[in-house]
């Protein structure tokens, strides 16, 4: 029997918080764990040496966009993910089911799966709770995320109760199927049931009864209230398993990360940081700041004095304010760097304080 190894080595005495190693196929991940977001199997305008150079320990691509583009067969050509794009550290890869609900056209769930149309072409593709297993153990993902439907918010308790019994009998048949296959790839169920906690709390006692090694909390940040996110979060945490290792999908500012760790969620990840840097914003303490501002026109100090990030290490504000001014792609990259940087060391300073 395959094993699925996560080790908590501490608990904070001041909060749920807790330390933790997960042990992957591709090595370590230490937890809390911040996950940067390489959609297309790349974080946007870094390298894997520069994303190393965070300090990130795992990122996370996306199944769906990848199953469509450049497709399963090319990646298989490739050995895998983590051969094709040169970073040999874990890999989490999502399930698709957020992505066709968000991008694809002409969409139709049935019992078994959800056909759709290609956002790129128009193609018809489907996905069942099988074939995304068959395709991220194609991708040797080190973790595998099942087929979910993702309710949008705002939409009605029904409407969510349907799409949640959907999820979990999806759930159900992943389980089923990624036993059989025997693969090292760890596999997490995802609890839905919208902004209705009763529906949460039957989705977290179901899915538990399931024995997956690992889950996530899934349709949060989806354009609720923040004070809604934080019950959702404090509230849902506790329902999983303590044994186990627990990921918010979809979170990643600071605020939003600090509440999750103190409510013992050891994984999250989030489009935030890349995508603010590629317009031109930065972390600094608790604020985003835009690098585009008059006031940085002659600075000539880094983007944070205290920040140990390759671009503050040797770059000024007032050059990476010229760069990104005159459109050059290397103020992404600069800015793409620092904001991983940032948010790592972020949760770092969390588990000093907490341990
Ligand atoms: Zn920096």
């Amino acid at each position: 029997m395959t094993q699925y190894t996560f080790n908590i080595k501490k608990q904070s005495i001041k909060n749920g918080a807790r330390l933790g190693e997960l042990i992957t196929p591709h090595g370590i991940i230490n937890t809390p764990v911040f996950m940067p977001v390489g959609t297309q199997a790349t974080v946007k305008s870094l390298t894997p040496e520069q994303l190393l150079s965070t300090n990130s320990q795992i990122l996370l691509a996306n199944t769906y966009h990848l199953s469509l583009r450049p497709g399963i067969d090319v990646i298989k050509q490739h050995g895998g993910l983590h051969s094709m794009m040169n970073w040999q550290k874990p890999i989490l890869t999502d399930s698709g089911g957020y992505q066709v609900f968000s991008l694809s056209k002409r969409r139709q769930v049935d019992a078994h799966g959800i056909t759709f149309q290609s956002h790129i072409n128009g193609d018809k593709a489907r996905f069942t709770p099988k074939h995304v297993i068959d395709l991220q153990c194609g991708f040797n993902s080190d973790i595998m995320m099942v087929l979910d439907i993702c309710t949008a918010y705002g939409e009605s308790k029904s409407q969510t109760a349907q799409d949640l019994l959907l999820t979990h009998n999806w759930a159900q048949d992943s389980n089923q199927y990624w036993l059989e296959k025997q693969v090292p790839n760890w596999c997490f169920a995802i609890v839905q049931g919208g902004f209705y906690m009763d529906l949460r709390k039957e989705s977290a006692e179901f899915l538990t009864s399931l024995n997956f090694p690992g889950y996530a909390i899934g349709g949060l940040s989806v354009g609720e209230p923040k004070d809604l996110l934080h019950d959702y979060i404090a509230n849902c945490a506790p329902l999983l398993p303590q044994n186990k290792p627990r990921y918010v999908m979809g979170i990643g500012l600071p605020e939003n990360i600090k509440l999750a760790i103190e409510n013992g969620i050891d994984m999250f990840d989030c489009v935030i940081p890349t995508r603010i840097a590629r317009h031109g914003q930065f972390f600094y303490e608790d604020a985003r700041i835009n690098i585009k501002k008059e006031i940085f026109k002659n600075d000539l100090s880094p983007l944070s004095d205290t920040c140990s990030c390759y671009t503050c290490q040797h770059f000024s504000k007032s050059y990476i304010r010229h760069l990104f001014i005159a459109k050059e792609i290397l103020a992404s990259t600069l800015l793409t760097i620092h904001n991983i940087h940032f948010l790592n060391n972020y949760v770092e300073i969390l588990k000093a304080d907490m341990f």
